[in-house]
């Protein structure tokens, strides 16, 4: 068992209370330790200069599953040449995005969302992705079983070991609900579903959606609340349909994704506004919420989504002129349109201006994750210039003066003040994370985590420090070096097991007899074969919480 030390750096590691002191690392057997006394280390490392973090931890990311091949099949064009084109890079292949992930820093990314009958595929392109570990989300909420079961009333229980069933077939880390029963109501014709508007068909509406996944995630004690797309995605005034959601919970523990793409109010003479202080105020209001922001980034992009209501809503705006809809038996939707946002449009400065303001205005850097939803919002790699639009006030106004002029006359962007700290961008990048996925062992630097570590050079222009950290160490091993990969080890696997009644397996059996198409039992993915689809990378289960750690209410 040889030793690292990495010593003379200034750690951030917030989980752990350090903020920016100068400490010892030591690495032993791929884990954080500490020396005996008097102990040589085998080999020790200067980073006199450098700020230490643990590994970022991306939890909204489209990196594996059937979108992000079609995005890819859709642009070719993004594929051909290489280069330092950032338009090339909007969905990188499997290795690709393992090996850029891993050169900003970062050591882990979760998928969020896979739907039952394509986890396979969505597990082998994770497995795919080298250096990162990994995880997804199922996606529930508009497949027919549920809506069904809704409809006719089941006890919560059955909804609890639907959701237990689920996760433990896909191998997931959590629950994703997509405009809750909106994908469903699409396929009836319906062009909009608001929170308390009734499916065509199911008769149910998203707050009994939302509210139903939310419980039965809480009832097992899944560490990752529900993980909520919330409807009338994109759409003027879905600031509304948001509190509404929030609303919905009943003070039930959620996760809110992509809220940048749900904070808009439909005041001022363009009927486009910002509303991010409302969103940002309910947030501080529930401690029990978080967000991750889906950031726009300026620049071509293509949104993917599950959304397919909200996505056929889109395609007029399409750039190239082409999209994709998709469905998996009947169970599923996706909309994949490519984008461009453009400085000079009024609505995308302006979203650009709201996701500012929510990482700004939302007070406890533990309630919000740093995301562009990508590749919707911009890709991944936009991270480090986000990062410092985030801690620097002056390149932020820089870039707020080059807008769509009425941006800075109707956003409060302009009048916000506050730059986050470096121990704040290791909380929205690592340590929040880490908390809100139940990782107890990544996201922080304390003894017994895994050597997940990332080591910049401290530099004034904090885009440049974020692009290309000095070391990367991915479980113990150094992965890269000043930006060029070093070793290229296989990522492992994280998902949750809560117990649930077993016997709701041969419910599903029933009613797979009369409605179904995929049999349940072939959904199921065991452990060798989820080895197998991680080629053969680690299995790291999440425990459940029990009694109080599960939080309000
Ligand atoms: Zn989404
Ligand atoms: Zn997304």
């Amino acid at each position: 068992m040889s030793t690292i030390r990495l010593h003379g750096g200034r750690l951030h590691d917030p989980t752990n209370g350090v903020d920016g002191d100068v400490r010892d690392l030591v690495v032993r057997d791929g884990r954080i330790d500490r020396l005996a006394p008097g102990e040589p280390a085998d080999e020790s490392i200067d980073i006199s200069g450098c700020v230490a973090m643990a590994g970022g931890i991306d939890l909204h990311t489209h990196i594996g599953g059937g979108k992000v091949n079609l995005a890819r099949l859709l642009l070719p064009e993004h594929h051909r040449g290489g280069g330092d084109d950032p338009c090339r890079h909007v969905t990188p292949g499997t290795r690709d995005t393992g090996r850029r992930y891993v050169q900003m820093g970062y050591t882990a990314a979760f998928e969020p969302a896979m739907v039952a009958t394509n986890a396979r595929h969505a597990h082998m392109e994770m497995g795919d992705t080298p250096i990162l570990d990994h995880g997804a989300y199922a996606m529930l909420g508009n497949d027919e079983l549920f809506l069904q079961m809704l409809a006719e009333g089941a006890h919560p229980d059955e909804f609890r070991d639907l959701i237990g069933w689920t996760l433990h077939a896909t191998k997931a880390m959590g629950v994703k609900v997509v405009n809750p029963g909106g994908i469903s109501a699409f396929k009836f014709n319906q062009r909009r579903l608001n929170v308390d508007e009734p499916h065509r068909h199911w008769q149910v509406t998203p707050r009994q959606v939302v509210h139903t996944l939310a419980r039965g995630l809480h009832a097992l004690g899944v560490p990752h609340p529900l993980h909520i797309h919330g409807s009338n995605l994109g759409a003027a005034g879905n600031i509304a349909s948001t509190l509404e959601t929030i609303d919905a919970l009943e003070g039930l523990p959620a996760h809110l994704t992509h809220v940048q793409f749900h904070a808009y109010g439909n005041e001022g003479p363009k009927k486009f506004s910002s509303a991010a202080l409302a969103l940002a105020e309910a947030v501080n209001a529930r401690p029990q919420l978080s967000v991750d922001v889906g950031q726009i980034i300026f620049g071509h992009t293509v949104t993917a989504s599950g959304d397919t209501m909200r996505q056929f809503a889109n395609a007029g705006l399409a750039n190239p002129r082409k999209a994709i809809f998709s469905d998996i038996e009947c169970e599923a939707g996706c909309g994949v349109v490519p984008f461009r946002y453009r400085e000079a449009s009024y609505v995308n400065a302006l979203q650009w201006a709201i996701g500012l303001e929510i990482f700004l205005l939302v007070r406890n850097p533990w309630q919000v994750v740093l995301t562009t939803d990508h590749p919707n919002g911009g890709p991944f790699t936009s991270y480090p210039h986000l990062i410092r639009l985030l801690m620097d006030r002056s390149f932020r106004e820089e870039q707020l003066a080059k807008l769509h002029p009425e941006v800075a006359q109707f956003s409060a962007l302009k009048s916000i003040t506050r730059e986050l700290t470096l121990q704040e961008i290791a909380i929205l990048t690592r340590a929040a994370p880490a908390k809100l996925l139940g990782l107890r062992d990544r996201g922080h630097l304390g003894e017994g985590a895994a050597a997940d570590i990332a080591v910049y050079r401290d530099d004034a222009d904090r885009e440049r420090m974020f692009t290309a950290p000095e070391l990367v160490f991915k479980d113990g091993v150094l992965v890269s070096r000043a930006g060029r990969l070093t070793a290229e080890p296989v990522g492992g696997t994280h998902f949750v097991a809560p117990d649930y009644d077993l016997s709701f397996a041969q419910t599903l059996r029933r009613r797979h007899a009369r409605h179904g198409s995929v049999n349940p039992d072939h959904l199921v993915i065991g452990h060798d074969e989820l080895c197998a689809c991680g080629r053969g990378g680690a299995l790291l289960p999440v425990a459940c919480l029990q009694g109080q750690d599960r939080g309000a209410p």
